[in-house]
């Protein structure tokens, strides 16, 4: 990519496409020229197939998540929460084989433009294991080989920042990598906020300067909710859009 690149960073869509739609709208107004995905675009809400598809014509590069991984593979779903594992067996059936096939084939890490995405961890991307402390985010730095790094997974937006003294968590807020720091970002999540923000969640991110911007942004709650009641899925899946959790 060419200098001046500005790109949307987004994950966990979760199959959420007024959330999604309402995402890209927002980028486009900030003068985004790329896109980059950390994963989870199906499960949980009730347009897989019609955000993979949107994910695809982006041209936007992509890991997977746990739950592309699932629902693209005959695996057994007991080491998922079973709300999630019966949303998994539904996108199975709903998806068609071009879907499938692009959700299998994504890699589970990828260094692009001087940046990395992942879903979960570095130190273990095929465990799904979650960041929300410094400790955690210590096991993955040590992996960590570009300057800044962006993960998702957890729905929780946040920052967490290593120098040469020690790994700080740092609230979602505007931030540059400077010399000898990394940063290890959470993009929080478009599709299923878990941070009481019921608002979709993504960053811009320059990498001429190393800067992150995060943006929230309102949709349609009320229409995907109704998407997750006529395709039949849990209404506590519904219910808790509204409320960010
Ligand atoms: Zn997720």
């Amino acid at each position: 990519m060419g200098e001046g690149t500005k790109y949307a960073i987004f994950g966990d869509i979760h199959a959420n496409l007024e959330a999604f739609e309402a995402v890209l709208e927002c980028a486009a107004s900030l003068g985004v020229t790329a896109y980059a995905c950390v994963g989870d675009i199906v499960g949980y809400n009730a347009c897989p197939g019609a955000c993979v598809d949107r994910l695809m014509g982006l041209k936007c590069i992509s890991v997977q998540g746990n739950h592309d991984y699932y629902s693209s593979h005959g695996d057994s779903l007991k080491d998922l929460h079973p709300l999630a594992a019966g949303v998994v067996e539904w996108t199975r059936q709903v998806l068609t084989p071009v879907q499938v096939d692009y959700l299998q084939k994504l890699r589970q890490k990828r260094l692009v433009d001087g940046f990395t995405l992942v879903h979960s961890t570095l130190d273990a991307p095929e465990k799904w294991g979650y960041v929300f402390d410094e400790l955690q985010a210590e096991a993955h730095f040590a992996y960590q080989t570009s300057a800044v790094c962006f993960h998702g997974h957890t729905h929780v937006p946040a920052v967490f920042l290593k120098n040469q003294e020690r790994t700080l968590r740092l609230p979602p807020e505007r931030i540059s990598a400077s010399l000898g720091q990394k940063l290890f970002v959470n993009v929080g999540s478009v599709g299923q906020p878990r941070d009481s923000d019921p608002r979709a969640c993504f960053v811009t991110y320059e990498p001429d300067t190393k800067t992150v911007d995060f943006h929230r942004v309102v949709y349609d709650v009320a229409r995907t909710q109704q998407r997750i009641l006529e395709a039949g899925l849990p209404e506590r899946l519904a219910l808790r859009l509204a409320l960010g959790k």
